[in-house]
C-alpha cells in the first residue's frame, strides 16, 4: 500500500512548486532563528529573499558536522527546550555525541515519513512489526516505532540483541515484518537455523533494513535465509532519523520523501551539483523541520539520484544504495565509529604506543573488531599476566567510550608497518 497517496504520487511539477514554497519558508525561518546559519548566509551575502527558484538552493552555504560540534549541544535548536519534546543523539568524531531535537510537529512529521517508509517495505495496518533496532538515544528504535504506531500496526519493541528471545518472538507473536540492521537480520537467520527455526513456516514476510551499508549479494542471502522481501531504509539523525528514504517493493532505489527532505548530489571536492545518475555526496535540506532545521547538510554519504518514474506509482525521486562515505567513519554493528575515537582511547592508556591497526571482519553475520596495539619495549617484556591485564583494560575503555566490544592484541614494538604517507589504520575485510 501507499501510505499517503496524495503526497507520494503527486505530479513531479506540482511537488516542485511545493518544495519551492517550503524551501523559501524554511530558509527564512532559519535565517531568523538559527544565528549560526544566518552568520554563514551573511558571510556570502545571501538573503532569504534571494531564493526564488529551486536552483537558487546552490547559492546557500553548507551545514556540516563541524557546525554541529561548534554549536554542541543545543546551539542549532531554534526553539527553547520547553518546546522541544525529545532529544536524540548520534556518535561524533571526538567521542562526544551530537544532539538533535524535535518539537511535537517534528515528531509528527517523523511518524508520517516512517509510516510511508514501512508501507514502501510492505507494511499495512495489519502488520505485526518486530522492531529490533536499538531503543535509546539512537534514532533507530523510536523512529521506526512511532511510524509503525501511526500506521496502526502492532509493534513489538524488541530492541536490539537478545537473539534467542528475538527468535521466540518471531515464532510465537506472529511477526510479519522485522526491522533491524541487515547484518543483524543475517545473524538472526543463522542463529535461527542453528536452533532449528523453520522460517518458511512463519508468517514473517518483510524486512526493512538499514543504518549501515550493505549490498545486493547480502540482500539475496538475507532474503533466502529468513524468507523475507528485504528493503533498504536510509536516514540520519541530523536530518530526522530513519525514514528519510526507503525502497519500495520494486527494490530499485530508495524513494526520498522529498516533500520534507530536498536532496542534491554534489561533487565532494568542488561542491558543484551533479546530475542524476552520477555518484557524489548526498546533501539534504529539510523543508519542514522546526526544532533543528538543516539547510544543505553534508551527509558524507556517497550515492546517486535516480530520475524517472517508478512502477509503484510513487513520484518521489530515488537514490541508489549508499556505496561509501567521504570521511573515514566506520559503521560497526550499526554504531558509527571514527578511527580517531579508538585512537584517543588507546593513547590514554599507559605503555601504549601510537601505532595500532584495526581489523574488521565478518564472523558469520556479525562484525568483529580486533585491534592490534603496539606497546613499549618495557611493557612487552612484562609477564604474560600483566599483558593480559593491559589487554583487558584497553578492552574495557573501548567498551566504555564506544559501547562496542573489541578483541585487543598487544604486539611487539615496531611490528606494525610504518606508512610513508597517510597512515593505514583500518583493514576492513568485511565482505558485504
Ligand atoms: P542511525 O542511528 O540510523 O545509524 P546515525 O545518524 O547515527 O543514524 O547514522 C547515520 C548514518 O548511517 C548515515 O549517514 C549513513 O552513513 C549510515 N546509514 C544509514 N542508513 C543507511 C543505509 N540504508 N545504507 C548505508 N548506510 C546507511
Ligand atoms: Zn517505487
Amino acid at each position: 500500500m501507499i501510505w499517503n497517496p496524495e503526497a507520494e504520487t503527486m505530479p513531479v511539477e506540482e511537488r516542485k512548486e511545493l518544495q519551492l514554497e517550503r524551501l523559501k519558508q524554511q530558509v527564512k525561518y532559519v535565517y531568523e532563528k538559527q544565528p549560526a546559519y544566518r552568520a554563514k548566509m551573511d558571510k556570502v551575502g545571501i538573503k532569504p529573499s534571494d531564493i526564488k527558484s529551486l536552483d537558487d538552493l546552490r547559492k546557500l552555504p553548507f551545514l556540516t558536522k563541524a557546525d554541529m560540534r561548534d554549536n554542541y549541544p543545543y546551539g542549532l535548536f531554534t526553539v527553547p527546550l520547553k518546546e522541544t519534546v525529545r532529544v536524540h543523539s548520534s556518535s561524533g568524531t571526538t567521542g562526544k555525541p551530537t544532539a538533535v531535537g524535535y518539537t511535537r510537529e517534528d515528531i509528527d512529521v517523523w511518524a508520517e515519513v516512517m509510516a510511508r517508509a514501512l508501507a514502501c517495505g510492505g507494511a499495512t495496518p495489519e502488520s505485526v512489526i518486530q522492531n529490533a533496532y536499538g531503543y535509546g538515544m539512537f534514532t533507530g528504535g523510536l523512529g521506526i516505532h512511532c511510524g509503525a504506531e501511526k500506521m496502526g500496526c502492532t509493534v513489538l519493541p524488541a530492541s536490539s540483541g537478545q537473539t534467542k528471545r528475538q527468535l521466540i518472538y518471531l515464532q510465537d507473536f506472529g511477526t510479519t515484518m522485522i526491522t533491524c540492521t541487515p547484518s543483524y537480520c543475517l545473524h538472526l537467520g543463522e542463529a535461527g537455523a542453528e536452533e532449528g527455526v523453520d522460517f518458511k513456516s512463519l508468517p514473517l514476510k518483510y524486512g526493512v533494513l538499514g543504518a549501515e551499508p550493505w549490498s545486493e549479494v547480502m540482500r539475496e542471502k538475507i532474503e533466502q535465509s529468513v524468507n523475507i522481501i528485504a528493503t533498504d531504509i536510509y536516514g540520519l539523525s541530523e536530518i530526522i532519523g530513519p525514514g528519510v528514504a526507503n525502497e519500495c517493493l520494486e527494490q530499485k532505489g530508495m524513494h526520498i520523501f522529498d516533500d520534507h527532505f530536498l536532496p542534491e548530489v554534489i561533487d565532494p571536492e568542488t561542491g558543484e551539483p551533479l546530475p542524476p545518475g552520477q555518484e557524489g555526496e548526498l546533501i539534504i535540506t529539510t523543508l519542514t523541520k522546526v526544532c533543528f532545521p538543516a539547510i544543505r547538510f553534508r551527509t558524507r554519504d556517497i550515492t546517486s539520484l535516480l530520475d524517472g518514474p517508478c512502477p509503484c506509482g510513487r513520484t518521489h525521486i530515488r537514490m541508489s544504495r549508499i556505496t561509501g562515505r567521504t570521511d573515514d567513519m566506520l559503521i560497526i554493528r550499526g554504531v558509527n565509529v571514527f578511527p580517531s575515537q579508538i585512537e584517543s582511547v588507546l593513547l590514554e592508556v599507559e605503555g601504549v604506543e601510537p601505532h595500532y591497526l584495526i581489523y574488521l571482519r565478518r564472523e558469520g553475520a556479525l562484525d568483529d573488531m580486533e585491534i592490534h596495539v603496539e606497546v613499549s619495549e618495557k611493557v612487552f617484556s612484562d609477564e604474560v599476566r600483566k599483558l593480559e591485564k593491559l589487554e583487558k583494560k584497553i578492552q574495557e575503555e573501548i567498551q566504555g567510550v564506544l559501547g562496542l566490544s573489541a578483541r585487543i592484541k598487544l604486539v611487539e614494538p615496531r611490528s606494525i608497518e610504518r606508512s610513508m604517507g597517510k597512515a593505514k589504520r583500518v583493514i576492513d575485510e568485511r565482505k558485504i
